[in-house]
């Protein structure tokens, strides 16, 4: 095959893969399959020069043979990572890279370890009955999703390159595109990975892949008294700060399963996923998720859920007494909600422009939030017009109302202006000009997140008429989500009542 020819000049990606040379017998060794004619559509360039890659030689015809997979790059040894999950509260002993496979790590310039991924990159023994391949859309979403998160400022795995194939993949709606999309993370051990080896009674593994994570992510804890509950403990503490990140600004994964759950403490597997329009915490949007397990209020929940698992998992590592781990554990789990509403009013206080912590905070924010459900008005503009009221004082309240008018007459939602009023008292308090909180207020709320109706448009133009467009612009719009820019209004409001009423989307990637 032609895209199987021998490279001229290699590009260098210094990989260093320990998870391949320390873990054997957590992986399998994998071959990514041949792509007939792969195109790279979209090579991430500032993720490319961070990660220390050679982003001149890899943004080309060679970029595409290795991100699709046709060429493995010297020094890469492709694995499939093992692991298990609780999907939707029912697990499966067995998941494990069904259709990517680990290339390798590579070490950026300020010696942090990346993992390079291709996810799409055809079978593996852990494939199942899938068919390995991964679908333009789904991949151009996640793309999408990763870099708004990240210029959010929110941890995340993030997409490096997106390879179409020119082939096709075959998902119940049809034949669609097929495309590999390659991710560096930090990792992609997930809690799945030591349920893996837990449910198996495999410990000699279970303590490896510990102490491996250890070493890798929590070198510090190595000499802790019990460094596996401090695992525990550190795996929560970030999860914790992730999850309130992503209720700060309205994402709602969709599909929280413990295999989808990183212990970086980094979003991961964008599948089902959505920004929030009109602020209800009952937001589901995955077309699966029938009963609304990872609705947007319950995330909290689902992780300290998933955490549980991680610590049953960890359970025999911690202590040759089944008790006293348990009750070490517990604590361990306890304190995750309170770390997690800790983390959340931080976001909130940002939100509302406040700096100082004073007791009344938490009910100012979540009165806000009441105000908003009540009234269904649209979550992340709430705050950008809030942030006008500094200047232009008594408009929130009539711009909230222009945006349902119908809802908001209802006489059960409580007053906007009477929540206004606590709001500017409480600002007062700060001794900072309105000028000042306006600034910071601009900092910590979002004008651009990818607007549902918007991603839709993009990966609707990708793959139905190859123009890429849309997505071109939407992803320029989403990598500088604070401040507004002139000519983008279009970007920075909700859709018609048409387009966000009854919104779904669907895994399929
Ligand atoms: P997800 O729900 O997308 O995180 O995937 C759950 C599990 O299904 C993982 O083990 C995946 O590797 C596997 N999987 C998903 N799609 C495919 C596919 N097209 N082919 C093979 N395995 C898949
Ligand atoms: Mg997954």
């Amino acid at each position: 095959m032609e895209n199987a020819t021998p490279i001229a000049a290699e590009p260098s990606f210094y990989f260093d893969n320990s998870y391949a040379r320390m873990l054997e017998g957590l992986y399998v060794p994998g071959r990514p399959a041949q792509v007939v004619e792969p195109v790279l559509i979209k090579y991430n360039r500032a993720l490319s020069d961070a990660l220390g890659l050679d982003t001149q030689a890899l943004d080309s015809p060679l970029g595409a043979a290795i991100f699709s997979g046709n060429h493995v790059p010297i020094g890469a040894t492709p694995i499939a990572q093992a692991y298990a999950g609780h999907q939707f509260g029912g697990f499966s002993p067995q998941l494990g890279d069904g259709r990517a496979l680990l290339l390798g790590e590579v070490i950026d310039r300020a010696g942090k370890r990346h993992d390079l991924a291709l996810k799409g990159s055809g079978r593996t023994p852990f494939s199942r009955g899938g068919d390995g391949k991964a679908a333009l859309g789904p991949v151009l979403r996640e793309y999408l999703m990763g870099e708004a998160m990240h210029a959010l400022g929110i941890p995340t795995t993030r997409a490096l390159a997106a390879v179409t194939t020119g082939e096709s993949v075959h998902r119940e709606t049809g034949a669609l595109p097929g495309a590999v999309l390659t991710r560096a993370a930090s990792s992609h051990i997930r809690v799945g990975t030591f349920q893996f080896f837990a449910a198996r009674g495999d410990i000699d593994n279970l303590r490896r892949l510990a102490d491996y994570t250890i070493a890798r992510h929590d070198p510090e804890i190595k000499e802790a008294p019990n460094p596996y509950l401090s695992l525990l403990r550190a795996v929560a503490e970030r999860q914790a700060v992730l999850i309130a990140r992503w209720m700060n600004v309205g994402f709602i994964h969709g599909v929280m399963n413990t295999d989808n759950m990183t212990v970086s403490g980094e979003t991961i597997d964008y599948g089902p996923c959505a920004f929030m329009d009109q602020y209800d915490p009952a937001t589901v949007f995955s077309s699966i998720d029938l009963q609304g397990r990872y609705a947007y209020a319950n995330q909290p929940l689902i992780a300290r859920w998933n955490l549980a698992r991680l610590a049953e998992a960890l359970l025999p590592l911690m202590t040759n007494a089944p008790e006293r781990a348990v009750a070490l554990a517990t604590e361990v789990l306890d304190e995750f909600p309170i770390h997690y509403e800790r983390n959340w009013l931080a976001g909130m206080r940002r939100k509302l422009g406040l700096q100082a912590q004073r007791t009344d905070d938490l009910a100012l924010a979540t009165d806000f939030l009441k105000t908003l459900a009540s009234r269904q008005v649209d979550f992340t503009l709430a705050f950008d017009y809030l942030a006008d009221e500094t200047q232009v004082p008594h408009q929130t309240a009539s711009r909230l109302q222009a945006l349902h008018p119908t809802v908001n007459d209802a006489p059960t939602a409580p007053p906007m202006d009477a929540w206004l009023s606590r709001w500017r008292a409480r600002s007062a308090l700060e001794g900072r000009s309105p000028l000042a909180q306006t600034a910071a207020m601009r900092e910590a709320n979002p004008v651009y997140i990818p607007r549902n109706h918007l991603v839709e448009e993009a990966l609707d133009a990708a793959t139905q008429q190859g123009d890429m467009r849309p997505f071109e612009r939407l992803l320029d719009v989403v990598k500088q989500p604070f401040g507004k820019r002139d000519g983008l209004e279009r970007y920075a409001l909700p859709g018609t009542t048409e387009q966000t009423a009854g919104y779904k989307t669907f895994c399929g990637t």
